[in-house]
């Protein structure tokens, strides 16, 4: 089969896929994107995120994004459309444990910490912006050999021979030349639902952190977006209760600050691992987003560090005539490295440090959290590496 020439193909239109091939207007290349899902899926999976004001229906994953990434967003024309909450301030605690820490968009020089946002609506606000990209809905990349790409899509086999394939896949795809993957399973499970409490949010994100595993509330429309972080056996037992039931063992691990659970949303669960790529630099083809590394989600990090491999590579592309050289390729993995390894390290210490029930790392962590709160250098230093990355955008 003949394969069309393209400058650079993207595997995926998930939101860093989304964001890739808009960052690329007005670089001089050509650009397809494929998406395996038909152009249906995304826009029912949107209708249905426009009910998360309430309760969403659907895939129910909120995410946290960082005020960079609206910053980003923005200038990407595709925030503006999109609907969001505000974080203001975030809590932070440990159950059954002393210390504390509240940390304010004052802290950091922000208007806000960030915003939450529907995973779908997201998705679909950057599909939905106009760009010379051509979107292929339905188009599942299903081989590539480091020359060659084949795509399976609703009206047969396609090929295409990129200079450059980015593989924004989340990991899904198998790259026939990429090197195996670093894996590590949490043998936990992100429970996720929308939530109302007795009390209004006021914009405040709770993170607290249990023995089983974190437990996150974002501020989401009128209520918030649970995550809620367990082993796979509890989550599953969590699941399956009848709503009055799981909003009392909700609101007996979260505490009293909020008065009472009153309604929950459906209830999707997530497996979580950690899984990234090795470093290895090859010509034709790079990972971004969660197929270059997929990250706990406590702290809510995924998609931000995502967008950010998104930006850059795009300005380096807007500077390159070759992007699928050598030499771009390993300009690219340096100029991420340490942002991608911070985030890394960063989310998988944090797991690591809080799930667990050890009597002297409740003692240090209680300890950290007090000095946190004490130290506003500190919580400006971890706040603004949260929002802005190891190294900052422009
Ligand atoms: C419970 C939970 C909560 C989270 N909360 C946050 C948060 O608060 N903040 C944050 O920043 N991150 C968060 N994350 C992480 C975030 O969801 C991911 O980092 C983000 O979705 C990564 O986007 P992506 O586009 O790289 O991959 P994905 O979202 O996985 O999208 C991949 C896309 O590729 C398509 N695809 C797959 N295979 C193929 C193929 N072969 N060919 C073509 N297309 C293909 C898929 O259909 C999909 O559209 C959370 C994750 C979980 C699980």
């Amino acid at each position: 089969m003949d394969a069309e020439s393209v400058d650079i193909l993207i595997a995926g239109g998930g939101p860093v896929g989304a964001a890739l091939a808009l960052a690329l207007e007005g670089s001089g290349h050509s650009v397809v994107l494929a998406e395996a899902r038909s152009a249906d899926a995304t826009e029912t999976r949107s209708a249905n995120a426009g009910a998360a004001r309430s309760a969403p229906a659907g895939d129910a994953r909120a995410l946290a994004l960082s005020y960079a990434s609206r910053l980003v967003l923005e200038r990407l024309h595709a925030w503006s459309g999109m609907r969001t909450t505000p974080i203001e301030t975030i809590h932070v605690s440990q159950q059954a444990g002393f210390g504390r820490t509240l940390i304010s968009a004052a802290d950091c020089d922000v208007p806000v910490l960030g915003y939450v946002a529907n995973y779908d609506d997201l998705q679909q606000s950057l599909l939905a912006v106009p760009c010379s990209a051509r979107r292929l809905f339905g188009a599942r990349v299903v081989s590539f050999d480091g020359a060659k790409a084949r795509l399976q899509t609703q009206e047969g086999e396609r090929a295409f021979a990129p200079q450059l394939t980015v593989f924004a896949d989340g990991a899904r795809i198998a790259d026939e030349r990429a090197a195996p993957a670093y894996s590590k399973d949490y043998r936990q499970t992100a429970l996720v639902a929308w939530v109302r409490t007795e009390q209004p949010h006021r914009g405040r994100a709770w993170e607290r952190f249990t023995p089983e595993g974190p437990l996150a509330l974002l501020p989401h429309g009128a209520g918030y977006a649970l995550v809620w972080t367990m082993d796979p056996e509890r989550s599953a037992q969590l699941a399956a209760l009848d709503t009055p039931s799981f909003l009392a063992a909700l609101h007996a691990a979260f505490g009293d600050r909020l008065g009472a659970f009153l309604e929950a949303g459906e209830r999707s669960a997530f497996p979580l691992a950690l899984r990234y790529r090795r470093e290895e630099t090859q010509t034709h083809s790079l990972a971004v987003g969660n197929a270059a590394q997929t990250l706990h989600p406590v702290a809510g990090q995924g998609f931000n560090l995502g967008l950010r491999d998104a930006w850059e590579l795009a300005r380096l592309a807007h500077a390159a005539r070759d992007p699928g050289s050598e030499r771009f390729i390993g300009a690219y993995r340096r100029a991420r490295a340490l942002d991608r390894r911070a985030g890394i390290r960063f989310t998988d210490s944090l797991v690591g440090l809080f799930s667990n029930s050890d009597p002297l790392l409740k003692l240090g962590r209680g300890a950290g959290l007090l000095a946190l709160d004490l130290l506003p250098f500190a919580r400006r230093f971890i706040a603004r590496r949260m929002i802005f990355g190891a190294r900052a955008l422009p």
